[in-house]
């Protein structure tokens, strides 16, 4: 059976644990990758170029980007993030299921481009939580995680949108979840026509 490959596109504001939740999926399900994508930001220690992210100029990411090499990009915290249109194609030739774990605006530029990809948002179940995880990140200022959370508000009204909402308070149904979405994907009729379309060659008698 040769089907094309499903995009799923993550959103979350920072702090409600999907990136953890993205790597927990694809370590555990099959046939799943995550999609890598551009950015001018530089690497953490760690990131490997071509495996987490390509890490480019800017001004390699602006040529990108007036050239048309981009489904969607977008500024995030000061720097440019984009996922590549031939980067999503050689997946979904291969057949390969692929997760982009993108910012909000990005989504946005994808469901009004393309069809068939399925949106899914990450929500922290309250914001005290989130402002307890992003406090337990010792990472950040006072200054930096109110900032954090006022963008949080604000990406999280784009939940509205989404065809799916993972809330994230039990990480191990957070997990339960996110798997059910995939698989009921998987066997979404559409796809699965597409698939098998050579069972319909055959005249039967039938209904
Ligand atoms: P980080 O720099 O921490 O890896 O990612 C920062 C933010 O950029 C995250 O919210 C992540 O989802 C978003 N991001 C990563 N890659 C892309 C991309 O290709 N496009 C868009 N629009 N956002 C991205």
């Amino acid at each position: 059976m040769k089907r094309e490959g499903v995009l799923y596109i993550i959103s979350a504001p920072s702090g409600a644990g999907k990136t953890t939740l993205c790597k927990e999926v694809i370590d555990i399900f099959p046939n799943l990758r995550h999609s890598v994508s551009y950015t001018t930001r530089s690497p953490r220690p760690g990131e490997v170029h071509g495996t987490d992210y390509f890490f480019v100029s800017t001004g390699e990411f602006r040529r990108m980007v007036a050239e048309g090499e981009f489904a969607e990009w977008a500024e995030v915290h000061g720097n440019l993030y984009g996922t590549a249109i031939k980067t999503l194609e050689e997946y979904r030739r291969n057949g390969v299921d692929v997760i982009l774990d993108i910012d909000c605006q990005g989504a946005r530029q994808l469901k009004e481009r393309f069809r068939g990809g399925v949106f899914i948002f990450i929500l922290p179940p309250s914001y005290n939580e989130l402002r307890r995880r992003l406090d337990c990140r010792n990472a950040d200022s006072e200054e930096v995680i109110a900032r954090r959370l006022q963008g949080a508000a604000a990406e999280i009204r784009e939940s509205r949108w989404y065809d799916y909402i993972i809330v994230n308070d039990v990480f191990s149904t957070a997990v339960e979840e996110f798997k059910s979405v995939l698989l009921a994907e998987r066997c979404r009729t559409s796809r699965v026509l597409e698939a098998v379309s050579e069972l319909f060659d055959v005249q039967g008698s039938g209904t």
